[in-house]
């Protein structure tokens, strides 16, 4: 059965419904039976729709796609090991969120939604508002003043209403949450929809290493929803057999604002909210990400573990990316820093997955601040 179940108090409330939280204010998670029907899958079109048993919407004509590929599963040599990118810089709007954006929006549509609010440091809200664009759906999104022209200029060209907030991300996310009361919130880290739309990226993987699992994820961390879906992506294609087990998870954190990385050395576990520093890694500058102990419990399940990158190392990865001519913004190298160091003490057959999470042409100004 499909049905909606609150992280804090339990209760569970039927589907379909427009509630993206619970009536005691708690996060929700969606329960949901997926299949896999590998041999009409391999015939469909290559496009994250083909894993459409797995995705929670209930009649697919209400589908919102903008003919999202598959990305391709690149090897490269990094400190003279191979290991392999999965390229979501290439998706329609230039980042992985397109595919949380295609299926949240679809259930948006499902659901007879007209006008959604969304906060986001860009990219959540580029996709959000591509996705509405073609469902003819109207959107709202909120950013924080200082975010990046290359983005908030995408987020205009599709029609949406943008609302530059003064202050903190944190301040920006208050906004929307206000906006909220009056009309859907497509937030990629309170509505459960997105984060099942994320879980694709596992089964892209899987089905790109011929139905296997590789033995290590690399993330990039801010509120998680990436490695969340991959999570739940990984752990659905094990229950129904076709892999054999979970890889494990490793987050990466900018060390100027690494809430999780913190939490998780601590004996506690609790997660603080981090007084954090400017980073150009803005799209992880998460204090305090709203899902983050299902975010511990996820990396610590797998035998993951969280690593943090400084700022130098965060450019330097940047620009060894570019000179490889893969042009990613800077958020998308913090995972590739964390990657490097974590390659020093890996096994020799270890099979590595990391990600281009979001395309260089975004984030132009910040690219030639770096130098
Ligand atoms: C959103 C985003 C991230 C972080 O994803 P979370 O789901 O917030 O952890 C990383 N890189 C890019 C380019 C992003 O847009
Ligand atoms: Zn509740």
């Amino acid at each position: 059965m499909t049905q909606l179940l609150c992280n804090q108090c339990g209760k569970t409330h039927s589907t379909p419904t427009t509630l993206w939280k619970c009536t005691c204010g708690g996060i929700l998670d969606l329960e949901f039976r997926s299949s896999f029907p590998v041999e009409k899958i391999q015939k469909r079109k290559p496009a994250p729709w083909r894993y459409k048993e797995a995705i929670p919407i209930e009649n697919k004509k209400h589908t919102v796609s903008l003919g999202e590929g598959l990305t391709p599963l690149v090897s490269m040599n990094f400190s003279g090991k191979t290991v392999y990118i999965k390229q979501d810089q290439q998706f329609p709007t230039g980042s992985f969120k397109d595919r949380g954006a295609s299926v949240l929006i679809s259930k948006a549509r499902e659901l007879g939604v007209k006008k959604v609010v969304v906060d986001s440091s860009g990219n959540a809200g580029s996709a959000i508002a591509a996705y509405c664009a073609n469902a003819n759906i109207s959107c709202d999104v909120y950013v924080p003043e200082n975010t990046v022209l290359g983005k908030t200029a995408q987020i205009r060209s599709y029609g949406a209403k943008l609302h530059k907030i003064p202050g903190t991300r944190e301040d920006t996310a208050n906004a929307a949450f206000l906006a909220a009361k009056e009309h859907y919130y497509a937030s990629h880290y309170w509505n459960p929809y997105f984060i099942h739309g994320l879980k694709t990226f596992a089964f892209e993987i899987c089905e790109q290493l011929g139905w296997s699992a590789p033995d290590t994820v690399i993330l990039p961390v801010g509120q998680g929803t990436l490695l969340l879906g991959a999570a739940l992506g990984f752990k659905e294609l094990l229950q129904a057999r076709i892999i054999h087990s979970i890889p494990k998870l490793i987050g990466v954190q900018a060390e100027n604002c690494a809430p999780l990385c913190h939490a998780f050395h601590k004996s506690t576990g609790r997660i603080n909210t981090f007084n954090k520093k400017s980073t150009i890694a803005a799209g992880i500058a998460i204090s305090n990400p709203l899902r983050g102990k299902q975010i511990l419990d996820a990396v610590q399940k797998t035998n993951g573990e969280f690593i943090t990158v400084t700022e130098k190392e965060i450019k330097r990865a940047l620009q060894e990316t570019r000179h490889r001519g893969y042009y990613i913004e800077p958020t998308s190298a913090s995972a590739i820093a964390g990657l490097k160091k974590y390659i020093s003490k890996s096994d020799p057959g270890e099979v590595i997955v990391s990600i281009f999470t979001g395309h260089g042409l975004k984030a132009t100004e910040k690219i030639t601040s770096t130098g």
